[in-house]
């Protein structure tokens, strides 16, 4: 079974999230990292890969540096990684970056493509769908359990009232929540595997995408203005002198909140 994750490098939890005023995006100059729920559909096609055998390509859309975050998915276990890197994709929204995705995913010819559930910088959950509706293909978004057997993918997903459990014909799309798996951490043997490991990066053209329907071009979407959210009013600050909790208890029943 041939397997695709598509990942996406997202700035480091640790990094302070800058808006560039210049083009009213986020600021992605600083320290990368793989989006946390792509982590789990990384540890997911590799567990689907050691029970049933196949190939496990990580795929993604992103500036040259993005290769970092990819060798990471390559450190875990995944065969190979292909980067989609063009100046005319920068700026791409929710429809470009889809197009430009899927164009690469139709060269791959997959049985399985899978997704994160969203990413920590854009929050969009959308992508998966967005990419499945290109390929025309069934997706299960939300998936806490995957079962793959013969020619079907089920997805197990939590609701409010209990659970969903939603199969679909293969080649599928999923979108994996964090709940499905404890990802692995990359061995020293695989990080220093990660390096040898083919790592395609190719460019609109390559991939047969044509560049008007990439970057701010191909993008129905624009930022028009950006602020900072307001102040939130009504804040104290207790200084502890030693009389803190007695404060705070006082500043709680004076709000009528004990
Ligand atoms: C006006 C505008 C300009 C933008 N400019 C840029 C830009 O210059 N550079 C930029 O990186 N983003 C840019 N973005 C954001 C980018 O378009 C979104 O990241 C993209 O639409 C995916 O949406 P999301 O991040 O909300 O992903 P979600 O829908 O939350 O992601 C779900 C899953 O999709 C997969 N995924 C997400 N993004 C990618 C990707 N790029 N490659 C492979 N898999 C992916 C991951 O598995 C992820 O877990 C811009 C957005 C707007 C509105």
């Amino acid at each position: 079974m041939k397997i695709v994750v598509c990942v996406k490098q997202v700035p480091d939890a640790t990094s302070v999230r800058r808006i560039d005023p210049a083009t009213n995006r986020l600021d992605r100059s600083g320290e990368g990292a793989l989006n946390a729920t792509d982590v789990n559909a990384v540890e997911e096609a590799l567990r689907l890969k050691e029970a049933q055998g196949g190939e496990v390509v990580v795929a993604s859309v992103g500036p040259a540096k993005a290769v970092d975050s990819l060798r990471k998915a390559l450190a875990m276990g995944a065969d190979r990684a292909l980067l989609v890197s063009d100046d005319e994709a920068a700026g791409s929204d929710l429809v470009a970056t889809s197009y430009v995705l899927a164009k690469a995913l139709e060269r791959e010819e997959a049985d399985l493509v899978l997704f994160g559930q969203q990413s920590s910088d854009s929050d969009g959950a959308v992508l998966w769908a967005a990419v499945a509706d290109r390929l025309r293909r069934p997706m299960v978004s939300q998936v806490a359990e995957l079962t793959v057997d013969g020619g079907s993918v089920t997805g197990k997903r939590q609701t409010e009232f209990g659970y969903d459990v939603i199969a679909a014909p293969l080649p599928a799309v999923v979108a994996v929540s964090d709940a499905i798996n404890e990802p692995r951490y990359p061995s020293l043997k695989g990080i220093m595997g990660a390096k040898s490991k083919p790592t395609e990066t190719l460019t609109l053209a390559e991939i047969g995408a044509e560049a008007e329907r990439a970057g701010t071009a191909g993008s129905r979407t624009s930022v028009i203005a950006l602020q900072p959210p307001p102040a939130k009013g009504d804040q104290v600050k207790i200084e502890d002198d030693g009389s803190a909790a007695e404060k705070l208890v006082d500043w709680l029943a004076e709000k009528k909140l004990l």
